[in-house]
């Protein structure tokens, strides 16, 4: 398959919203656009609902938000963040314009996106579309059959008539509005919905505005903070990074920011996220683990609970890597404050009281008393904490990266000719090929060359030849991950 490139004129992916009135089709229009786009082959017949798609529509990708409707659009504008490019107008050509059409198309004026009519059910008899355009004349748009700038395309959902019509009409529109490729700047991303689970913690649906986002990556929604431990896109494949327009599912970040929410990599002055979580999901892991020993291998906890049954739910739920250096039901005590500081453990306290003066106390001695009125909060915390110390060992593991940027053979040998880009590679040591933040293959380095001389190590910055065992199927622009000596 040959590789993906993100446009064809180095412009971003378009991003596009669907909005209209009710039955008139947008789910319809949504779920044919991409069952005839997202081949199974590419998806591994695994896809995934993240409230956004990506497809590849004659070599230009294109991004629909698939969350139908002006609630989540207005949700997104409200908060500021300019989440679609594009809205598509859906009007059932048997039906017209209707109320939520005229509620649609003021949300779309409000805001930047650019407009196009879709005309659906079209297979339906007996239509009359000069009415319906009319309609739309009436209510203030400017469709370009009258000299104005909206197009407006007719399609069916059902039979797929007018649908490459229209992704042609997308492309058309993105390349007017020309949207500039915004890889190179600080990250954004806008969240379209987000959840906290039981399994995984926060789960974070979003779509990347500018920059790139990358695993172990720390992201902030105002002040609050969250590590990414795994990034997944539409079609169910890990992602190490993502770029501008990509549909993305976060899991890391302890906390549920707003659907509008703008997670950026610096910490806003400001808080731009209005929901107050419950205090006890705002605690991230990594405050937890700063309060804790988890650096020096072992997390430990201090726990206290308001009856034996609720400490022994906890306690036999407690993963081992996480060590319960005291458990006991009762209110939170002074010796429990200072045992969590000389033992550096968090006290977990269950429905039991924490007295004014043990609080003082506390935040006097930089000691994290953490409270939960649910078990299952206090379990998806500690998993999260779990978590992320696992992510922070594997980020800890790639010792040094290196980009592939020739390749030549010699004796029938293939070598990588590379570029260091962050520590300093040595020959024996392990790594991994990855191609688009995703790993392919892993290798031991044999042979380090400089002109045709071998050397011990290369460090970043330098360029150098690498002989693979066993010799792998590497393209110029991969990426070498060397994990150990
Ligand atoms: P939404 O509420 O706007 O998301 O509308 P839906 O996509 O749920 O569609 C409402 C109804 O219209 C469903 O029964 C669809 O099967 C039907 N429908 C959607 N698009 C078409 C179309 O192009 N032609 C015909 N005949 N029916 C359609």
């Amino acid at each position: 398959m040959s590789e993906k490139i993100a446009t064809t004129n180095n412009n971003r992916p378009p991003v596009v919203s669907v909005l209209g009135h009710v039955d008139h089709g947008k789910t319809s229009l949504l779920d044919k656009i991409r069952s005839t786009n997202v081949a199974a082959r590419e998806s591994g017949g695994i896809t995934q609902a993240i409230g956004a798609y990506q497809i590849d529509f004659n070599g230009r990708l294109i991004t629909f938000i698939d969350t139908p409707g002006h609630a989540a659009f207005e949700a997104m504008r409200s908060r500021g963040a300019q989440a679609s490019d594009i809205a598509l107008l859906v009007v059932a050509a048997n039906d017209g314009v209707k109320p939520q059409t005229i509620e649609a198309i003021k949300h779309i004026q409000n805001s930047n996106a650019k407009m196009i009519v879709v005309l659906n059910k079209i297979d339906l008899p007996n239509l009359n579309i000069e009415k319906v355009l009319a309609e739309l004349t009436k209510e203030g748009i400017a469709l370009d059959k009258t000299g104005g700038d909206v197009p407006v395309v007719q399609v069916s959902s059902t039979t797929g008539q007018g649908i490459d019509e229209l992704l042609d009409m997308i492309i058309l529109v993105s390349d007017i509005i020309d949207l500039k490729d915004t890889t190179a700047e600080a990250f954004s991303a806008v969240v379209i919905e987000s959840e906290m689970t039981k399994n995984q913690g926060a789960v974070i649906h979003a779509i990347v505005n500018s920059g790139t986002l990358s695993t172990y990556q720390e992201v902030f929604v105002g002040q609050k903070s969250g590590k990414v431990r795994s990034i997944t896109s539409d079609k169910g494949e890990i992602l190490k990074v993502a770029g501008p327009s990509t549909p993305v599912e976060i899991t890391g970040v302890s906390f549920v920011p707003d659907t509008g929410s703008v997670l950026t990599s610096l910490a806003d002055s400001e808080s731009t996220d209005s929901n107050s979580a419950p205090e006890s999901l705002v605690l991230s892991a990594s405050e937890m683990i700063a309060a804790s020993q988890a650096k020096k291998e072992s997390f430990l906890i201090i726990i206290k609970a308001d009856v034996s049954g609720s400490l022994e739910a906890i306690t036999k739920n407690i993963p081992p890597k996480v060590q319960i250096l005291s458990s006991a039901t009762g209110d939170v005590t002074a010796s429990d404050v200072i045992l969590s500081k000389s033992a550096i453990a968090p006290i977990l306290a269950f429905n039991v009281k924490i007295p004014s003066d043990v609080e003082k106390l506390a935040s006097r001695e930089g000691v994290i008393i953490k409270p939960y009125k649910i078990i299952y909060e206090l379990l998806d915390d500690i998993d999260d904490v779990v978590a992320a110390i696992e992510a922070e060992k594997e980020a800890e593991k790639v010792k040094a990266v290196a980009e592939v940027t020739a390749e030549f053979t010699i004796e029938g040998v293939r070598i990588a000719g590379v570029k260091v880009t962050k520590g300093s590679i040595k020959t024996g040591m392990e790594l991994f090929l990855l191609r688009n933040g995703q790993i392919l293959s892993q290798a031991k380095a044999t042979s380090l060359k400089q002109r045709s001389k071998e050397v011990g190590d290369v460090k970043a910055g330098q360029e150098c030849g690498v002989l693979l065992s066993p010799a792998l199927d590497f393209k110029i622009g991969d990426k070498l991950e060397f994990i150990t000596e």
